[in-house]
C-alpha cells in the first residue's frame, strides 16, 4: 500500500494510506495529487500538504464562511482568496442574497476539484452568482477598485504561491478592498506547529485593525490539534454579537450546517491559554 506521507511539519509527519491514486500532476504552480483514503475519502494534496477531504471539510469551510458572515449580519458581497476546491464557495451560496468573487491562482485545481470531489464545490462553480477569478490574489487586490463586506483568504500555507497571502502588504491591500465594518478572515495553520505563522499573521493584521483575534476548529486531518482563523475588522462590535442575535441570523438565513452552530461559533474565540501566550509573548 502506497503511504501519502506529509511533512509540512519539521519533526512531525502524517501519514494516510492512498488506496488509489485518482490524480497526480505538477501543475505549472504547484504539485497537486488526489487520492482516495479509507478514512477521509478522496484527499486534496497540494505541494505535498494535505487541502482537503470529502469526509471533513465541512468542519473547515463551515466555520471559514458563517463566522464572519453571521457576525456581520448584512453581507451582500463575499471576496475568496484561493479556495479552489469551491468548498467556501459552496458555503457561502448557501445565502440567497450574497454575490461570490473568487480569485484562484491555479485553474487546474478548480477543474480537478470539480470532477474528482464534486461533493466539496456542490454546484458552487455553476452557480450565476459566483464569478470566478483565475489570478494571482496579491496582484488581484492591488488593483481592484471593487469593495467586498466579507474576504475569506482560504490560502494554501505560507510557501509557494501561498506565500505573498500572508504578508503586510497584502493584507493592507485587502483592507482597501473591504467596505465599512467588513472582516477579513485568514487560514492561519496549526499553532502548536506554526506558532511563527499564528504570531507574525497577528502582528501585521493588527498593525491594520482595530480588532484582531482567532478562532479555532479541529480538521481531523490538519496534523497537531486545533487550527486557528485569524480574524480582523475595524468593527469591533462584530465579535460580541450575542447569542441570541447569531441564533436568530442563523435560523432567518434557513441555511443547514453539520459542524456550525450558534454556540460553537461563540465558544471558537475561547483561545486557550497557551495560543494566547503565542499572542503576547515578548522575544
Ligand atoms: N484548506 C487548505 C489549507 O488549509 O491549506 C487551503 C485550500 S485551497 C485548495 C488553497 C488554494 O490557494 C489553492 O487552490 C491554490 O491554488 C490557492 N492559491 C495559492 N496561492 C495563491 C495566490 N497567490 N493567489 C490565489 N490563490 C492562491
Amino acid at each position: 500500500m502506497e503511504l501519502f506521507d506529509e511533512g509540512l511539519h519539521s519533526g512531525v509527519n502524517l501519514a494516510l494510506n492512498v488506496e488509489k491514486v485518482v490524480y497526480r500532476e505538477k501543475t505549472d504552480l504547484q504539485d497537486l495529487m488526489i487520492f482516495e483514503n479509507s478514512q477521509f475519502g478522496r484527499v486534496m494534496s497540494l505541494d505535498g500538504a494535505v487541502q482537503t477531504t470529502e469526509k471533513d471539510e465541512f468542519i473547515y469551510h463551515e466555520m471559514f464562511v458563517h463566522v464572519p458572515v453571521l457576525a456581520h449580519g448584512k453581507v451582500s458581497r463575499a471576496l475568496i482568496i484561493g479556495g479552489g476546491d469551491g468548498g467556501a464557495a459552496r458555503q457561502l451560496m448557501k445565502y440567497k442574497n450574497i454575490a461570490v468573487t473568487m480569485v484562484d491562482i491555479d485553474r487546474t485545481v478548480v477543474e480537478l476539484s470539480k470532477k474528482y470531489m464534486p461533493s466539496v464545490s456542490g454546484g458552487a462553480f455553476d452557480d450565476p452568482r459566483l464569478n470566478l477569478i483565475i489570478a494571482d490574489g496579491c496582484k488581484f487586490v492591488q488593483e481592484t477598485d471593487e469593495k467586498w463586506d466579507v474576504i475569506i483568504i482560504d490560502s494554501t500555507d505560507p510557501h509557494g504561491p501561498g506565500e505573498v497571502l500572508y504578508t503586510q502588504e497584502f493584507y493592507a491591500d485587502c483592507k482597501g478592498c473591504l467596505s465599512s465594518g467588513g472582516i477579513i478572515i485568514t487560514q492561519n495553520g496549526v499553532p502548536f506547529v506554526q506558532e511563527s505563522e499564528l504570531r507574525t499573521s497577528y502582528d501585521r493584521l493588527s498593525n491594520l485593525f482595530k480588532d484582531v483575534s482567532f478562532y479555532l476548529a479541529a480538521i481531523p486531518s490538519y496534523v497537531g490539534g486545533v487550527m486557528a482563523y485569524g480574524w480582523a475588522t475595524d468593527e469591533q462590535d462584530h465579535r460580541k454579537v450575542s447569542l441570541s442575535r447569531l441564533v436568530e441570523r442563523y435560523v432567518e438565513a434557513g441555511i443547514a450546517t453539520d459542524y456550525y452552530t450558534p454556540e460553537v461559533h461563540l465558544a471558537a474565540f475561547a483561545l486557550p491559554l497557551h495560543i494566547q501566550k503565542m499572542l503576547t509573548r515578548e522575544d
